[in-house]
């Protein structure tokens, strides 16, 4: 087959990787980017997943740069506060505690999204860009050479580029030929995710009960919807999965307290085993991993897609300055100021949200009692509470150009 000579290569049109090319292209890059997933978006048949993301300011600047927000701005809803209360039944327990976007400033923490309206609005951005051809394919080899990276796809197109951005997932072929090996775990826990509709308004608050198998989250939609994402231990979640509506809306109600009045219009339900990996190393050897390909985390505090949009951006950033400087975009330093400026954000992140689940999971006493203290002093001390509540989103200077406010 013959080979075609690109700017870039994008492998895996999730969110992370279709962002990736997006901004690829808007800077005058000659893409391609292949995932087999591509003619269900085509066919607008798409398998139905109920996950909402709620996605951070700098991800919602992005989407407004480019041209995606009105595809979505309609599904979108603001999360104004996060509140968090300890269900765990251990001593001693935690006060509850809002934290409320309004004590920062006038904008929310961010947007909740369904991940269907993310994925179309992305596709149909995709499809208008100039200079970007989408192939809906499987790579079956890749290969890192030292002036190129190869791929061949499925039906034996290949096609090589300076630059590949992996884009592929958590089991990533692309990953493996670049030689970066990644650290991988369990917790033993299966996220439920469904959307409901409730009697009373949710007011726009999000709330994270946080219970001993996981936590159990409830994040606004539109109108009078919310979304749940219960985490729970995995025989539990296989029960679970096979009760009637009426059955679990019993459970979740009783779970909520009734917070948001008589449940019903519960949407089908998707589980996700609770796992965590991350890369040892984000780019090296003319490949620059985006997404989940470098980094899964836990369904908490809402930082796996932040993170994955955050990685799309920087990569393009670099890509794109490389270019103009006419250096070569997937030349060594280029890959390591990737990997340095990528770990900053992601180490600390992916450790937070490990020890908060591994601390329910496991109900350290010492832990308890400093997250009992630590939210008492946050409830009494609002100039820490904006503190805390500002290192939970990222500054500014920390967020690549295209997410940041001016
Ligand atoms: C219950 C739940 C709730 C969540 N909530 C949030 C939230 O509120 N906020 C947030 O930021 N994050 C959230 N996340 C995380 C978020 O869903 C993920 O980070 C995101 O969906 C991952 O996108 P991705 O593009 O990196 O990977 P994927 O969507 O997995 O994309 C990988 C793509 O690569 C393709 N592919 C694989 N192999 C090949 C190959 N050989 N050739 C070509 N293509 C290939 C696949 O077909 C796939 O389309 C949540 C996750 C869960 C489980």
């Amino acid at each position: 087959m013959i080979e075609t000579l690109q700017d870039a290569i994008v492998l895996g049109g999730g969110p992370a990787g279709l962002t990736a090319a997006i901004l690829l292209s808007r800077e005058g890059f000659d893409v391609i980017c292949a995932d087999p997933l591509f003619k269900r978006l085509e066919a607008k048949t798409p398998y139905e997943d109920n996950r909402t993301i709620a996605l951070l300011q700098g991800a919602i600047r992005l989407l407004q740069h480019t041209g995606i927000w009105p595809l979505v701005e309609v599904e979108a809803t603001p999360l104004w506060t996060m509140r968090v209360e300890d269900e765990t039944g251990r001593w001693p327990k935690a006060p509850a505690m809002n934290f409320n976007a309004r004590e920062l400033g006038d904008e929310p923490f961010g947007y909740n999204i369904p991940i269907p309206v993310i994925t179309a609005a992305l596709w149909k951005t995709a499809k208008k860009c100039k200079g970007l051809k989408l192939v809906s394919e499987s790579a079956s080899e890749v290969e890192s050479k030292s002036q190129a990276v190869e791929i061949t796809l499925e039906d034996g197109r290949t096609y090589s580029a300076p630059l590949l951005i992996a884009a592929d997932g958590r089991n990533s072929r692309a990953r493996g030929a670049a030689g970066i090996k990644v650290n991988r775990w369990t917790y033993n826990q299966t996220a439920l995710a469904l959307t409901f509709s409730h009697s009373r308004p949710h007011k726009n608050i999000s709330v994270e009960y946080h219970r001993k198998p996981g936590p159990f989250t409830i994040i606004p939609m539109q109108g009078n919807r919310s979304a749940l994402v219960w985490v729970e231990t995995p025989p539990e979640a296989k029960r679970l999965l096979g009760l009637d509506d009426h059955e679990l809306t019993g459970i979740m109600q009783h779970h909520m307290r009734g917070r948001l009045g008589k449940l019903s219009g519960l949407s089908a339900r998707n589980a996700f085993p609770v796992t965590g990996l991350t890369a040892r190393e984000y780019a090296a050897n003319r490949v620059a991993l985006v997404g989940e390909t470098a980094h899964v985390l836990p369904p908490i505090g809402a930082q796996g897609l932040n993170l994955g949009l955050r990685d799309a951006a920087l990569i393009a950033e670099l890509a794109a300055r490389a270019r103009r400087r006419g250096d070569d975009p997937g030349a060594p330093e280029l890959t390591r100021e990737y990997d340095r400026k990528r770990r900053f954000d992601i180490f600390p992140r992916t450790a937070a949200v490990d020890f908060l689940n591994r601390s329910l999971l496991f109900g350290i006493p010492p832990v308890q009692g400093l997250r009992a203290a630590g939210l008492c002093l946050l409830k009494n001390m609002p100039s820490l509470r904006r503190t805390i509540m500002q290192q939970g989103l990222v500054e500014d200077k920390d967020l690549p150009q295209i997410m940041r406010r001016a």
